[in-house]
């Protein structure tokens, strides 16, 4: 998929303010730091569409850009961060949850995982949610660059044994790189594609 415009719309905190329009919409979410605003900026081949590591948790908002005048892509904030209370915490977890529950426009959710790090229980615990919630997701392992390609390899594969003791099946997953712009095409055939399923 070429990217002829991206443009950010609004941010919403919350999901019922989202924007109405039938577009189809992909969400990014991944623990803080694994490279989320790197890889839509590297996706849109934009310097800064989505800003890079301001301060963790300290907002909250659903971030929708419009994408080829065709398709939303939503920037939600990042998890698991040390530094917050319990109970900001499940403020954050309602928050994240009222999107996924609540959001119908909702195609896709890309989960991202930094490649270096072992299987957190975090992120497992998210995709178990969401497979209970019947919600589609696809991971994007992120920073492959900083791994040696055996390296990278390994750690792919270690992820996906720890994965299968919990799913029948790996999801289908992508490996990028925001500095290379590794993984950028199959990424965007993939969205293309299923926007074409979804009658676009
Ligand atoms: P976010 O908090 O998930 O939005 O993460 P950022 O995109 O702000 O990235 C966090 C840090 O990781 C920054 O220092 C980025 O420069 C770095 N980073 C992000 N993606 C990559 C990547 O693909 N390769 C490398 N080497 N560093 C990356």
């Amino acid at each position: 998929m070429k990217i002829k415009s991206a443009e950010f719309l609004v941010s919403n905190s919350d999901v019922l303010k989202c924007p109405s329009n039938k577009f189809p919409e992909y969400a990014f979410i991944g623990r803080s730091n694994v490279g989320k605003s790197s890889l839509i900026n590297m996706l849109m081949q934009r310097k800064s569409l989505a800003k890079t590591s301001g301060r963790p948790g300290k907002t909250q908002l659903i971030n929708h850009f419009v994408i080829n005048n065709s398709w939303y892509l939503v920037d939600l904030p990042g998890y698991g961060y040390a530094r917050v209370s319990k109970k900001a915490k499940k403020t954050f977890q309602k928050f994240i949850t009222n999107y996924f529950e609540k959001r119908k426009q909702l195609v896709l959710a890309f989960v991202l995982i930094d490649c270096r790090h072992e299987a957190q229980k975090i992120d497992l615990e998210f995709m178990e949610w969401l497979g209970i919630n019947q919600i589609p997701f696809s991971i994007i392992f992120t920073k492959a660059d900083k791994l040696k390609p055996k390296a990278l390899q390994k750690s792919i594969e270690t992820y996906q044994t720890k994965m299968l003791e919990q799913w029948e099946e790996m999801p289908s997953y992508f490996i990028t790189s925001s500095s290379k712009g590794t993984g950028r095409e199959e990424l965007l055939n993939y969205i293309e594609e299923v926007n074409k399923q979804m009658g676009l």
